[in-house]
């Protein structure tokens, strides 16, 4: 882009695009933020909701997450405070069903775990074993485009593993049922996050709301470092920036795909990209909050439902707080979708209830978020768009620009500090 100052304009200050201005901030670059919602943090941010500080949706980290945690560290989050760290443990107490990764060294962690899993009869756990050995031996690369399903019949995982393990870890991972998620990216989260180092697989549960474990640090970190963020301002053109008044070196579009496709579809040269976005489909996440009595206990920080709507439930405290706080999450699309909200959080309450074999008292207050367009819907062979652009200067960044990964927070911020790094080096 021509007649420019050195600075760098990023549109969309979700955690892509505050990671990247973080990364520009250390260098040195001027940067300024662009958001169109009244606060940062986009599909991973704060919610107040009965005067309590919580999220537009439950969020679940991983100890594989490293872009994240450093990036959080870089701008004067505390990892170590605001996230909890736990061996990785699938416990569903209604089907008495658990499976934990002891601290073990890799892989015999991983080993260990699954042929030691309660209420996994032993041929399943060594068929598991067995998928994850041949997965291995294969490099975690699959020869065509399959589905989860289809992997997992190919590997013949069935019974309790398959629809306590593998299936709910696929919905969970990559927001999409195993019918039509993509195997090769399945494999990818597994490889990391499971068949990496041993503290890979720690499950890192946020211990305060998404605003505080990143974003409020990442904009005082901009703010310290001379970069400005601009809230309640959308963009609603890329020659707004590049224009008179506005003239920046480098834009980079760090919105949601959707958003991308309206930005990218004003040049010739971006219109291909615009398109290839515009056939994503999206699927829904949606978290029902019960707060209870204080007095009730959860048995763990996380566990399964036993179905047939909610999947997992959170602990959310809050700490010394006046309420137990539950987040029941249901992620991609299901009937849970066609209950409106009344019987949606009365059949998660029963569920609760049935879960935990006793009566709980009726929720002081209850709210379902529904994020419709959570994630989008990461099916085999789904082409991704590079970070670069065909219009100089023009970089994309968000979680569905990082290939290797579905829509998560690291993907996010793995994207958003490998543009950071292109414009460093372009420069
Ligand atoms: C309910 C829910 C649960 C989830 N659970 C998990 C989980 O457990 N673990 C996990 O890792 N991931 C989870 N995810 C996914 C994760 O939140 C996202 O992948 C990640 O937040 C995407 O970040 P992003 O910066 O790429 O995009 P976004 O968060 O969408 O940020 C884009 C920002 O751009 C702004 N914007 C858009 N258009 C414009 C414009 N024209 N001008 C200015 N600003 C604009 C938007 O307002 C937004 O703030 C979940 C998502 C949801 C919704």
């Amino acid at each position: 882009m021509s007649g420019v100052n050195a600075g760098v304009a990023i549109v969309g200050g979700g955690w892509a695009g505050l990671a990247c201005a973080v990364d520009l901030s250390a260098a040195g670059v001027p940067v300024r933020v662009f958001e169109a919602a009244r606060q940062l943090g986009g599909r991973a941010r704060r919610v107040d909701i009965a005067g309590h500080a919580l999220d537009n949706g439950q969020h679940l980290l991983l100890g594989a997450y490293r872009e994240t945690l450093r990036i959080m560290r870089r701008s004067g989050a505390d990892p170590e405070r605001l996230l909890r760290r736990l061996p990785l443990e699938l416990v569903y107490p209604h089907q008495g069903f658990r499976l934990r990764l002891p601290r073990l060294p890799a892989p015999l962690h991983l080993a260990i775990g699954l042929l030691t899993a309660r209420g996994g009869p032993p041929g399943e756990k060594l068929a598991a074993a067995r998928f994850i050995h041949a997965l291995r031996a294969g490099g975690y690369r699959l020869a065509e485009p399959l589905t989860v399903a289809g992997l997992l019949d190919r590997h013949r995982q069935r019974g309790n593993l398959r629809r306590l393990l593998w299936e709910p870890l696929c919905l969970a991972a990559l927001n999409t049922a195993p019918e039509h998620a993509s195997a090769q990216i399945f494999a990818n989260v597994l490889r990391d996050g499971l068949d990496g180092a041993r503290e890979n697989s720690d499950l890192l549960l946020p211990q305060a709301d998404l605003g505080r474990v990143f974003p409020d640090a990442a904009a005082r970190f901009i703010g310290a470092h001379g970069g400005e963020i601009r809230l309640s301002t959308r963009v609603g053109q890329i020659a707004q920036l590049t224009g008179n008044g506005g003239k920046f070196a480098h834009v980079v579009i760090a919105t949601a795909p959707r958003q991308a496709a309206e930005l990218l579809r004003e040049a010739p040269e971006t219109r291909a990209i615009a398109a290839l976005l515009d056939s994503y489909r999206y699927e829904p996440v949606g978290t029902v909050y019960l707060a209870y009595p204080e007095e009730i206990r959860l048995p763990s920080p996380m566990f399964g439902l036993c179905g047939p709507l909610g999947q997992w439930v959170f602990d959310r405290g809050p700490p010394g707080g006046a309420s137990t706080i539950v987040a029941c999450v249901l992620s991609a699309q299901g009937v849970w979708d066609t209950h409106d909200n009344e019987s949606l959080a009365a059949a998660l309450h029963g569920e609760l209830q049935q879960t935990l074999g006793r009566a709980l008292p009726d929720p002081d207050w209850r709210r379902v978020i529904r994020e419709r367009h959570a994630a989008f819907s990461c099916r085999p062979g789904l082409p991704r768009p590079p970070a670069k652009t065909a219009r100089p200067g023009l970089w994309l960044a968000g979680d569905y620009v990082y290939a290797d990964y579905p829509a998560t927070l690291e993907s996010a911020v793995r994207s958003g500090c490998h543009v950071a790094r292109e414009i460093l080096d372009a420069r």
